[in-house]
């Protein structure tokens, strides 16, 4: 059964378990521990650890972090980690505050450091005024991947040369995979390359692949989507003659079904480009269970409904 906790309450419970124990960064079976927040973090880790250290992910699939409540299982396996990597940039909304408390004694990195702050996309809509979804630009992915490698190596130094070792081919497949997504969204024609998705997640692929995105929940996943806001995206659509929109796997589909509500009343037939993965990996054994898939998945999809 899982508990959702006040976050006082976590603070509290790990102040005094980290207090009480010298043991506690040891994992049951003393294989080194990795936490990740989300799956696409938990993907890079193992591609450079591979099989040296263990991974778990907090966030499955389908799971929205902007909204996430740790649970009483979490603190256990937040406790028991050799370290800890997440995004950042308030992705991990109400468990933000407990991950920079433990940063200032325990090996806790926020993903987010390795970039430099022009890299970031600044808004209004999102709590802290800066786009959390750094992992849609593969370029700024593979700065986050090198720099989670830098602090494991500094970490491990035993294991150091086999992780560098892994780290350069997988930053290989990485600059493949951003080589591959650039030349599939070129050949989508530039004024057809519009990118309308359920909530803001898709600014860094925008940017990265000269494609206009427009979210419909304005801020994160946390605000509810208001009337004003469909009318302005079904206004856009009209105006646009737009051939699709896109669902998300970790975000409700209220909102843009009444957008395609609202375009069949005018006549407009819109259809769904599919389901893009957002702030989640696919489930195991689906394409999109690893961060390369995952990416691949979406470009395809977006391809396939807007070319
Ligand atoms: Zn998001």
């Amino acid at each position: 059964m899982l508990y959702r906790l006040p976050n006082w309450f976590l603070s509290l419970f790990l102040y005094v378990a980290l207090l009480f124990s010298s043991c506690f960064n040891k994992s049951v079976d003393g294989k080194f521990t990795i936490l990740t927040t989300t799956g696409m973090l938990g993907d890079a880790i193992k591609n450079i650890v591979k099989e040296d250290a263990e991974v778990v992910s907090l966030m499955g699939p389908g799971i929205d972090p902007h909204t996430y409540q740790t649970t009483h299982k979490d603190v256990q396996k937040l406790i028991h980690a050799d370290m800890i990597f997440y995004n950042g940039l308030y992705l991990e909304g109400k468990m933000t505050d407990l991950l920079e408390k433990m940063a200032k004694t325990r090996k806790v990195y926020a993903a987010s450091d390795a970039l430099h702050k022009t890299q970031l996309i600044y808004e209004d809509i999102f709590p802290i005024g800066i786009d959390p979804h750094i992992w849609f630009d593969v370029r700024l992915w593979k700065q986050v991947v090198a720099f989670i490698s830098q602090k494991l190596q500094e970490a491990r130094p035993e294991s150091a040369a086999y992780y560098e070792e892994n780290t350069i081919a997988y930053l290989k497949t990485l600059a493949l995979l951003h080589q591959e997504v650039t030349a599939q969204m070129q050949s989508i024609p530039a004024q057809q390359r519009v990118l309308i998705t359920a909530h803001d997640a898709f600014g860094y692929f925008g940017k990265a692949y000269d494609t206009e995105v427009v979210g419909l929940q304005g801020i994160s996943t946390v605000a509810e989507c208001g009337l004003k806001d469909i009318h302005r995206i079904v206004e856009l659509i009209l105006k646009r003659n737009i051939k699709a929109v896109f669902f998300e796997t970790s975000v409700s589909d209220k909102s843009m079904r009444a957008v395609l509500e609202g375009c069949a009343h005018y006549g407009h037939k819109v259809k769904i480009g599919g389901c893009l993965y957002s702030d989640a990996l696919g489930a195991a054994g689906t394409p999109a269970e690893s961060y390369c898939g995952m990416i691949k998945a979406n470009t395809i999809a977006i391809v396939n409904a807007l070319k």
